[in-house]
């Protein structure tokens, strides 16, 4: 399912701010991805949105490479977890990427606390994804009821709130700190995901394709 289109406006927002990041690597000495990503969006501006997949920069810092990137996550993360799964919004501090990685060992810790005390709590699992300044989570929790989830989650995240799980997905806007940092790690986005799966079952395998149309051919 292709991403919709976005309104002109929207578009030249997201480039401008594409500009701030392609300076901000060069002057961190990233030469080389500054190069990609000034490719890729100079592709973008020729052709319009159907670059193609040779063009593509794949960098997380990249709007237009990381917005169906983010859709495709979503997508399988909404169809892993249950209709009646619980929404959240969980703040991620000033620095996205290590306020990932917190939540990503905190959710696995606070499931595991509550499951040694109470079973029910093995089967719960969350699924992440950057939207902001905040992580869009996923919380699947058949056999424990919401209330008594959020009460245990709240205890370390005071600020979660729950979001109607219709209508509501991640935001691909991302500030150009994180961007840039986000780029010079080279792993897409994969960083800005936090994936906890119940106790004894192996983590959630990546969407199968990635949202492009021909295969990726290992340049670097
Ligand atoms: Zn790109």
């Amino acid at each position: 399912m292709p991403s919709p289109r976005l309104t002109r406006e929207a578009i030249v927002e997201a480039e401008s701010k594409q500009a701030e990041v392609i300076a901000a690597l060069a002057t961190a000495g990233q030469d080389d991805l500054a190069d990609r990503m000034t490719n890729c969006q100079r592709c973008r501006l020729w052709r319009g949105d159907g670059s193609r997949w040779l063009d593509r920069c794949r960098l997380g810092g990249c709007w237009s490479c990381r917005r169906p990137v983010i859709r495709a996550w979503w997508r399988a993360l909404t169809e892993w977890a249950e209709p009646d799964a619980t929404l959240l919004a969980v703040s991620l501090g000033d620095d996205r990427i290590a306020g990932m990685r917190t939540l990503r060992r905190g959710l696995r810790d606070v499931r595991d606390r509550a499951a040694y005390r109470r079973p029910a709590w093995r089967e719960v699992a969350f699924g992440g994804i950057i939207s902001g300044t905040t992580a869009m989570v996923l919380a699947v929790h058949p056999h424990v009821p919401q209330a008594k989830m959020l009460t245990v989650l709240r205890q370390r995240w005071s600020d979660t709130v729950v979001l109607n799980l219709i209508g509501n997905e991640p935001s691909w806007i991302m500030d150009t700190d994180t961007a840039v940092r986000l780029s010079i790690l080279r792993r897409g986005i994969e960083p800005l995901r936090a994936v906890v799966m119940p106790q004894g079952v192996p983590q959630l395998p990546p969407p199968p394709e990635e949202p492009y149309l021909e295969p990726m051919p290992m340049l670097f």
